[in-house]
């Protein structure tokens, strides 16, 4: 079964009426389409079909929306390379990714300008080199497990072998949604003298197919360490049950929920967005239910490029004898510090 990446295509796969083909060609001008053939294997569940199916939706621009949502572009010393933090970087390997999903803050640069190219990997090199204080490179995208075992292998040798890391961090969609990429020749690839982690996008527990659950069996067996982020998707997975099963899940699975992103100010991805009021509600509904191993923190990208944090809930409180502390049946108790 081909990727579907065009209207027509869409409609014939019976996942898109013809009467709303006109409508959609404007969605897909605007952002592109792309669903790999294994989501769309699972695009029965609802939770699955609206991250990928475009809809009208999408042309509706609220003021408050930016093209680059998180700041990327804002702290980049060399093309290809956000260096926000201090110890971390993010590398922009390439803007290609095996699915385009309708809510991604990087939405308007994924699909762009492909992969970089060799000679753009120089700078960055040498910037690394140049800058010990960073200790962590992120690989992301677009997603860098479409890349293949070979050139991705090459890359994250050429940072293992810097000697000034302690990990490489891969952002990726690929287990989930192309699992069969998952081979021999891509785990060996991620084999190297530093720890190589592992970041999976998954939304819904309906995601993780058969074939999913497998590739990130395979990952585990090979030591891969592996974790989860979560995009709070209005009508996806804003649920604590939605929540929980997908997080019960990943535990099993041996991935550890990292992240829960409160949706970015993507354009065009107003109807995904709910509040924060919501999201801190749902997480207050999983606290008490769920192992805190298997619970993310729920976090907010800054519009603007300044930082990630913590949105919540809060349990602690300063009042007037100490520390007032919330337990997860909404009881309130008094902590005081020593001294
Ligand atoms: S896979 Fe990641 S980078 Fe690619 S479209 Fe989806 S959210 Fe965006």
């Amino acid at each position: 079964m081909p990727a579907i990446t065009t209207i027509p295509q869409l409609v014939a796969a019976g996942l898109a009426a013809p009467d709303q083909a006109a409508v959609l060609e404007d969605v897909a001008q605007e952002f592109r389409v792309l669903i790999s053939p294994a989501m769309q294997g699972a695009m029965t569940a609802e939770g699955v079909a609206r991250q990928f199916l475009p809809d009208p939706r999408e042309l509706v621009i609220h003021p408050e929306e930016l093209r680059d949502p998180i700041g990327d572009r804002a702290h980049e010393p060399v093309p290809g390379l956000t260096h926000r933090y201090p110890d971390r970087a993010i590398l922009h390997l390439t803007q290609t990714c095996a699915v385009y999903c309708r809510f991604c803050f990087r939405r308007e640069t994924v699909g762009d300008a492909g992969t970089l190219p060799d000679a753009a990997l120089e700078p960055v090199f040498a910037y690394l080199a140049a800058t010990p204080a960073i200790r962590e490179v992120i690989l992301t995208g677009g997603d860098p497990m479409v890349l293949s075992p070979r050139r991705l292998g090459a890359v994250i040798a050429r940072l293992s072998g810097l000697g000034t890391l302690d990990a490489i961090r891969i952002h990726t969609r690929v287990p989930v949604v192309a699992p069969e990429r998952i081979t021999p020749a891509m785990l060996a690839a991620l084999r190297v003298d530093i720890p190589v982690w592992l970041v999976v996008h998954t939304n819904h527990a309906d995601e993780l197919t058969p074939d999913a659950r497998a590739a990130l069996g395979r990952l585990a067996d090979a030591g891969v360490p592996l974790l989860s982020q979560t995009v709070l998707l209005r009508g996806v997975n804003d649920t604590p049950e939605a929540l929980e099963a997908l997080f019960r899940a990943l535990y099993r699975l041996r991935v550890k929920p990292y992240y829960l992103h409160h949706c970015d100010l993507a354009r065009g991805a107003g109807h995904f967005r709910t509040t924060i009021a919501r999201g801190q509600a749902i997480m207050a509904a999983l606290r008490g239910r769920l192992s805190g191993a298997a619970l993310p923190t729920y976090v907010l990208d800054i519009p603007g490029g300044h930082g990630k944090v913590p949105i919540g809930p809060g349990y602690l409180a300063q009042g007037p004898h100490g520390w007032t502390v919330t337990d997860p049946q909404g009881r309130t108790h008094t902590y005081r510090d020593p001294g």
